[in-house]
């Protein structure tokens, strides 16, 4: 299939309250085929613990992406000048069998790679990232990624209710038993928040994943914050997933699981464009709940922080 360099729907001619509205007003192609990005939604939000919603994360996250212009105001990037990127729409995943849903995701997503795409979805709660990375890593065959995680929690428990293994506290556990992530090359940024014991973080940290936790990250500030992923992540292959809960729930309430004393929307802008030479494999955006949100506030954050992604992955895919 030809590539084709998809431009959002011209402003000038459609205002932007017009029209469908897709992710950054992009083409809805049926098929990832010819895309360098597709940008994708995963509805699904079935490994939420509490206060659940992120099922509908894509949509609004859509609806508020109809805010971005096509240009990035401080690296200059448009990326619709540098790479073919498309909305290709929800993966097709039901509600109610979670491990069937993870199956679902990972085929969605192994679509993506098979189409010789890179992913950048929104989600969705945070156990949706288990089965991208699933998909990446088999897709890839380059062996363990590294990970750059924005986040107010580490997502490193073991299990929940019981003996469950899969929710959204425990994605990347079981990536890494997975062999799927390189703990070594881990990094979190924005950890905070009341823990269920004292030593939550132990088994994190036992296995080499390097914690900034928020008190960290105001001393280091965001660009030594951005050196230090650039020291663990190197040129290896990486991905990179945002929890929207690392922004502060006074910038970005419509979460799930909100911790007070987050990051701000201008600090984590910052630090997502200082991953430029990173080598990224896919990225997300993940628990924007809108029934939490207020006035569409953290949809917005959440579509801004898309753009920013895209931008400077665009930007990396043409050195
Ligand atoms: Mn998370
Ligand atoms: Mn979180």
């Amino acid at each position: 299939m030809p590539r084709i360099l998809h431009e959002p729907v011209d402003a000038a001619r459609v205002p932007r309250f017009a029209g469908r509205p897709s992710f950054m007003r992009l083409p809805m192609p049926d098929t990832p085929e010819g895309l360098d990005i597709a940008l994708v939604g995963i509805p699904w939000d079935g490994g939420t613990t509490n206060r659940a919603g992120a099922r509908h994360g894509p949509r609004e996250v859509r609806n508020q992406s109809s805010l971005m212009r096509r240009g990035h105001h401080v690296s200059g990037v448009i990326p619709y000048e540098l790479v073919s990127v498309a909305d290709v729409g929800d993966i097709e995943v039901q509600p109610i069998d979670l491990m069937a849903a993870l199956d679902q995701i990972e085929a969605g997503i192994a679509a993506i790679c098979a189409a010789g795409a890179l992913p950048l979805s929104v989600g969705g709660d945070h156990l949706t990232t288990l089965p991208v990375l699933r998909a990446i890593h088999k897709a890839r065959g380059e062996g363990p990624l590294g990970l750059v995680q924005f986040d107010a929690h580490s997502d490193t428990n073991d299990r929940y209710f019981g003996d469950n293994l899969y929710t959204h506290g425990t994605p990347f556990r079981r990536a890494i038993e997975e062999g799927i992530l390189d703990p070594k090359r881990i990094v979190q940024i924005g950890i905070r928040g009341s823990v269920y014991a004292a030593d939550e973080h132990q088994w994190a940290k036992d296995q080499g994943i390097r914690i900034i936790y928020i008190e960290e990250a105001d001393r280091l500030g965001p660009q030594g914050v951005v050196e230090e992923i650039h020291r663990i992540m190197g040129v290896s292959p990486c991905y990179v997933t945002f929890d929207i809960d690392g922004i502060d729930p006074a910038m970005a309430p419509g979460t799930g699981t909100p911790e007070i004393g987050g990051l701000t929307t201008r600090e984590a802008q910052a630090m997502i464009r200082g991953l430029a030479g990173l080598t990224i494999r896919g990225a997300d955006v993940v628990e924007v709940s809108p029934p939490f949100d207020i006035g569409g506030l953290t949809a917005l954050t959440g579509a801004t922080v898309l753009f920013e992604l895209l931008c400077v992955i665009a930007a990396g895919m043409n050195r």
